[in-house]
């Protein structure tokens, strides 16, 4: 709806809002004191309208833009940025369990294969002990995400070296 004003020869000035058709009065008008025919006038104002509508905005400068695309965006990519560290991180973690637990089943392998053959002790201490060697040296190369893995095998090793030798001083000493 557009308010038009007309001021009518008559000196008597009215004012109605109206819906343009093709940018025109879709019914005329006539003046409320005189009856003068307003139609012609009502379109001219509504042009004068319409053509100001149309016409396009000033292009804005680039540092409004730039401002605009920095406000608008930047706590986005921030979030972005915060979940992509969090699920990382996450991977991580999950990657550091599964390292643990096939760290773990792999000792186990060990010690089964080992006890199924009855080795004797000394020798799965030895065996044991050569493991750490070859993560020792594993340890030196790897990057740090894998060392933080290869130092807990490391570990797990040396409780498996305590926990035979606490079991065979319990023996020795029934
Ligand atoms: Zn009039």
């Amino acid at each position: 709806m557009i308010p038009v004003k007309i001021f009518c020869a008559c000196g008597q000035k009215y004012a109605f809002e109206v819906e343009p058709t093709e940018g025109a009065m879709p019914v005329t008008v006539n003046c409320p004191v005189c009856n003068r025919d307003g139609t012609e006038q009502a379109n001219r104002h509504l042009a004068k309208i319409l053509k100001g509508k149309t016409q396009p905005l000033p292009p804005p400068s680039v540092n409004t833009l730039l401002n605009s695309v920095q406000s608008s965006l930047a706590p986005h990519l921030i979030e972005a940025l915060k979940d992509a560290v969090v699920q990382e991180l996450a991977a991580q973690r999950r990657e550091l369990l599964a390292g643990q637990q096939a760290a773990a089943a792999e000792l186990t392998e060990l010690a089964r294969r080992l006890e199924a053959v009855q080795t004797p002790m000394l020798e799965r201490l030895r065996t044991y002990e050569e493991r750490i060697g070859e993560l020792e040296q594993d340890l030196a190369d790897q990057s740090k995400e894998n060392r933080e893995l290869l130092k807990l095998k490391i570990e797990m090793l040396r409780e498996k070296i305590e926990a035979e030798r606490t079991a065979s001083r319990r023996v020795n000493f029934n």
